[in-house]
């Protein structure tokens, strides 16, 4: 059946590199791409590569378990991840390409009465933000998912704070999406090509080393995600950011069964359903610092306990593949889009569990910061030097945190 599928044409081209781009963005993953695309589209920017050492969609992007919302509470990312799920909704005209965007709805699921108050306030932050949100009662949640465990003694389900617009998108797809797109309007992606090292004179960026040779820039932007670490310290600098291992999940496909996506309130566990029939779920972080993309037995134990207590029919589902990306987790749970010390450098990373959400929006923005050297009017609280200032922005971000 294969021969029929040959003799397509790719869907981006795959060129050497030019001796001089006015923009580099290193990092083919969803926040790179989405940079160069609004880069060449909004901002009119004609001469921009993307550097990615592997190929694109093979880091986070094409391993997270693809959920988006923007249920935040805090004054500096309720209104960035909203702006975010404006551009999801309007992606893939923008694009031309079927991402998928399904906005299935989330709910929060309420376990406690202080954490009624806690996600009431949370949802009047959304409401203040322009953003839907509905709080739910016990009853209105069982109508939508019967079988949870409600009666739980320890956890009983008390309700759930909902966001409609809220739901998932193919994942791997956003990549190829931008990737198209920006290649359309002239950017060049270069696959297999790591950066090395950076050239800084004078305390400017003049390009980057690689493993193709030099590649000279007017300015660069690094947008890593998990090895943010490693290639600023390419560049002398120290970041406010950890690299840890996030695992996902997938069971065997089933009938449809989960209209939507659930964050666990009590423990560390979210899952929705794919289109395929399986149940994606994940739950939190491998507790040490790795750079490897793939994780341990402890968290599959504690991913799967928590599934247990929330809906325990998941222990009859088999689990068919399980992996793991590299987090950039930064100290208040926020990420970064600011300029660097080094002139012509430029940061983008620390999105934690929450990067895909932000996919648009974090392009948007970082190629605002690029093209005019200003922030983005919903990026302006993502600065380095909230660290040094105490400003934090302390949102972990996560569906379970009142905060
Ligand atoms: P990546 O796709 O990792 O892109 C970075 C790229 O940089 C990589 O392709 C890498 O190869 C490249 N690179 C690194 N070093 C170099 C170098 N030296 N030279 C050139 N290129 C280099 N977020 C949500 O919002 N919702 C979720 O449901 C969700 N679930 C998740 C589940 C899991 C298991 C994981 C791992 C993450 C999840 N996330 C989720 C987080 C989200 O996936 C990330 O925050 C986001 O994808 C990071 O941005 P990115 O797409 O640009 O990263």
């Amino acid at each position: 059946a294969l021969t029929g599928h040959e003799g397509w044409t790719p869907a981006w081209r795959d060129p050497e590199p030019k001796a001089q781009y006015d923009i580099v963005v290193i990092g083919g993953g969803g926040h790179g791409l989405a940079t160069a695309h609004y880069l060449a589209k909004v901002y009119g920017q004609r001469k921009v590569a993307v550097i990615e050492k592997g190929w694109i969609g093979g880091g986070n992007v094409g391993r997270n378990t693809t959920i988006i919302r923007s249920n935040y509470l805090l004054d500096g990312n309720e209104p960035f991840y909203e702006f975010s799920l404006k551009l999801w909704e309007g992606l893939e005209q923008d694009v031309n390409y079927n991402a998928m965007v399904s906005q299935r709805g989330i709910i929060n699921l309420i376990h406690s009465d202080a954490q009624r108050d806690a996600f009431t306030r949370r949802g009047n932050a959304m409401i203040l933000n322009g953003a839907d949100a509905e709080l739910l009662d016990a009853d209105q949640v069982r109508k939508e998912y019967p079988y949870l465990n409600f009666n739980d003694a320890r956890f009983p389900i008390k309700g759930g704070l909902a966001q409609r617009r809220g739901g998932t998108v193919r994942h791997d797809a956003v990549a190829w999406g931008y990737a198209r797109s920006a290649d359309s309007h002239g950017v060049d992606i270069i696959q297999n090509c790591e950066v090395t090292g950076f050239r800084i004179e004078n305390g400017k960026c003049l390009g980057v080393e690689t493993s193709k040779g030099f590649i000279g820039a007017g300015k660069v932007g690094c947008a890593v995600a998990g090895n943010s670490g490693r290639v600023m310290g390419m560049a002398g600098m120290r970041l406010p950011i950890e690299s840890h291992v996030l695992q996902a999940f997938v069971s065997e496909g089933l009938k449809p069964l989960l209209p939507g996506v659930i964050t666990f309130g009590a423990g560390h566990f979210y899952v929705s359903q794919s289109d395929k029939g399986g149940l994606v779920f994940g739950g939190d972080l491998d507790g040490y610092n790795s750079y490897a993309q793939r994780g341990n037995l402890p968290v599959v134990e504690d991913v799967c306990e928590g599934g247990m207590a929330l809906m325990p029919m998941i222990g009859r589902a088999r689990l068919l593949r399980m992996w793991g990306g590299i987090m950039d987790m930064s100290m208040d749970g926020s990420p970064i889009i600011d300029r660097t010390p080094v002139e012509g450098l430029y940061f983008n990373g620390g999105w934690c569990y929450g990067g895909f959400k932000a996919t648009p929006a974090s392009g948007y923005c970082f190629a605002h910061l690029l093209a005019r050297d200003e922030p983005h009017p919903t990026a302006t609280a993502y600065r380095f030097d909230r660290f040094r200032t105490g400003r934090m922005i302390d949102e972990k971000g996560v569906g379970n945190q009142p905060n």
